[in-house]
């Protein structure tokens, strides 16, 4: 296992080296894949492995040699990264033009011209094209690696001149043990709202909404249980962002009438409310679904939270008791 690379992309990364190590790593690859699962980490640590000068056993950069120094300080001059304004959204033509010219001078240290661009679907018409040209005919010792979430956007010409390196969701668990890891609590509802991103669900984590998840845990756990009263509870969550509370009742109903249907179905789903799950009815269960979407529908238009949160809590009382 290495630091720098996270583990549900240790095969790629084993695979990428088997390839460097054959002197087969081609001139352009293509990152594919969900956002928040760790292109930019990887593709950094590509560059990173490639410019240093003495790399670890596991190939990763030493972090220590003039090379690794220099890209750390944001002063190597074999390395570059598009957009280079990280306010722009957009990529210009100027700045692949200027990335032309930049690849076209050869290394004074012999090290590979070593690039990454974020976000590559962004690159207008005239961008890609000026980069088609690099593509068609790379330098020799050059690596260009397009970063997109959403390659249906890029031209066919770059994407054929691109070897597609496809990063796939990591497996629920594999990355709930990684947020574990980083001491991140409520993982599981940071993942399920991220939709399995463990990136994003880290970036949330610094945000307030463990907390607000803690408490809707807290709440719904105690009004199936019928030690909390529905008209406190609503009164309380109606401080709270109403669409993200009344979804995440949405996706906890879900996952225990899922629990109910497949034994040993516990994905994210937190220990009390399997356990409530069993006392519960498949069709209470699906029923108290349908009526949290409705309330996931009439929360888009201009309603009273305090009102819908209570009508919905009030309904699941009457349902369960
Ligand atoms: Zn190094």
């Amino acid at each position: 296992m290495t630091s720098s690379i996270l583990p549900w992309q240790q095969p790629l990364w084993q695979n990428i080296q088997q390839v460097r190590q054959r002197n087969r790593l081609p001139h352009a690859l293509l990152l594919t894949g969900h956002a928040g699962i760790g292109k930019a980490q990887f593709a950094a640590a590509l560059a990173a492995a490639l410019l240093c000068e003495k790399p670890l056993a596991d190939a990763t950069a030493c972090g220590q040699c003039t090379a690794c120094k220099q890209r750390l300080a944001g002063t190597m001059p074999d390395y570059r990264v598009l957009p280079s304004d990280t306010e722009k959204k957009l990529i210009p033509v100027s700045d692949v033009r200027a990335l032309i010219e930049w690849m076209a001078i050869r290394s004074d240290a012999g090290r590979p011209k070593t690039v990454i661009i974020h976000q590559a679907e962004n690159m207008n018409r005239s961008a890609a094209n000026a980069l088609l040209k690099i593509l068609e005919e790379p330098y020799s010792d050059s690596l260009i690696m397009l970063l997109t979430a959403a390659p249906q956007f890029l031209p066919v010409t770059i994407r054929s001149r691109c070897q597609n390196l496809a990063f796939s969701l990591p497996e629920f668990d594999t990355s709930l043990r990684w947020l574990e890891q980083q001491k991140i609590t409520a993982a599981a509802e940071l993942l399920q709202m991220t939709e399995g991103a463990p990136l994003h669900a880290l970036a949330f984590a610094s945000s307030r909404l463990p907390e607000e998840i803690a408490a809707l845990q807290t709440g719904f756990v105690g009004l199936l249980r019928q030690s909390s009263s529905p008209m406190q509870l609503a009164a309380e969550w109606e401080k709270q962002d109403l669409q993200r509370s009344l979804q995440w009742i949405c996706r906890q109903l879900a996952m225990m009438a899922c629990s109910q249907v497949a034994s040993g179905y516990k994905q994210g789903l937190h220990h009390d409310l399997q356990q409530i799950a069993k006392t519960l009815d498949y069709k209470t269960l699906i029923n108290m679904y349908d009526k949290t979407c409705d309330s996931v529908r009439l929360a888009r238009g201009n309603v009273n939270a305090r009102l819908l949160l209570e009508d919905l809590l009030l309904n699941f009382v009457t349902r369960i008791t």
